[in-house]
């Protein structure tokens, strides 16, 4: 037989006998793929049947597979693919796909929803999921909502500087529910928490069932803590009148 590092290019091993053994390949990962059981051969050499870290099975060539031409079952093709052609600088409103941000998989990993950045017309950079940009939900970083109040300045919600109380607690909770980046996203939006769409779509809405903020400290409560931002389910409150809602309170509410 040739050398040993021929050997090894074809699945085996030279044992220093002239023999060949065979190389421990079972159990070996390659890239994304972890080697299952022998697959016969070919005139590369022996086939290899390997699992992908996405869930599919397939069968690859040693060779390949220790040369690194082949790392998954092609997932990752698809993906770089994917990166690379659909998406980016497509706009959806005010919004322009500038790149891919990381995959949002919902905590019982059931979920895998892919997310861009997106630059926002105003200026800001925003995470959300591609499916909110194509279905419409989203279409600014949250500027429009706050331009569409029929009349801002009246009511106070634009600030010279920035943002009335209410549309940052309104903006804060979006945030909760629905970016994975979010400080207490795990909290919310981790736990199945999410807006209702009247609010989601319109702070204008949101402002009418909730009313202007009492005071500097209070911030949305939700009352039932397992429940959602909906108008049944929130409230203004202080600190104080929030921590004496910890426990659900769920028997009050039905
Ligand atoms: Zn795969
Ligand atoms: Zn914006």
């Amino acid at each position: 037989m040739g050398d040993a590092a021929h050997c090894i290019d074809i699945g085996y091993l030279c044992n220093g006998r002239n023999m060949t053994a065979k190389v421990e390949m079972i159990g070996k990962t390659f890239g994304r793929l972890t080697v299952l059981s022998e697959a016969g051969s070919d005139t590369q050499g022996p086939r290899w049947r390997c699992l992908c870290v996405c869930g599919r099975v397939t069968e690859v060539s040693g060779k390949k597979l220790r040369y690194g031409a082949t790392k998954s079952c092609g997932c990752l093709q698809d993906e770089v693919r994917r990166k690379k052609v659909d998406v980016i600088g497509l706009r959806f409103g005010r919004l322009i796909i500038t790149g891919d941000a990381e995959m949002y998989v919902s905590p019982s990993g059931k979920a895998r929803l892919r997310q861009v950045s997106a630059r926002c017309d105003c200026g800001n950079d925003t995470v959300v999921t591609l499916g909110s940009l194509k279905e419409g939900i989203t279409t600014s970083c949250g500027c429009y909502w706050l331009e569409r109040l029929a009349d801002p300045r009246k009511h106070g919600h634009t600030r010279k500087n920035g943002v009335s109380p209410e549309y940052r607690s309104w903006r804060g909770a979006i945030q909760r529910c629905e970016n994975p980046n979010a400080e207490r996203f795990p909290n919310y939006g981790g736990r199945g928490v999410v807006m209702c769409r009247e609010w989601r779509e319109s702070f204008a809405s949101f402002l009418n069932d909730m009313g202007q903020k009492p005071s500097a400290t209070h911030s949305i409560d939700r009352i039932d803590v397992d429940g959602n931002y909906e108008p049944k389910n929130c409230r203004w409150a202080t600190p104080a009148e929030q921590a004496s809602n910890k426990r659900p309170r769920k028997k009050a509410l039905r």
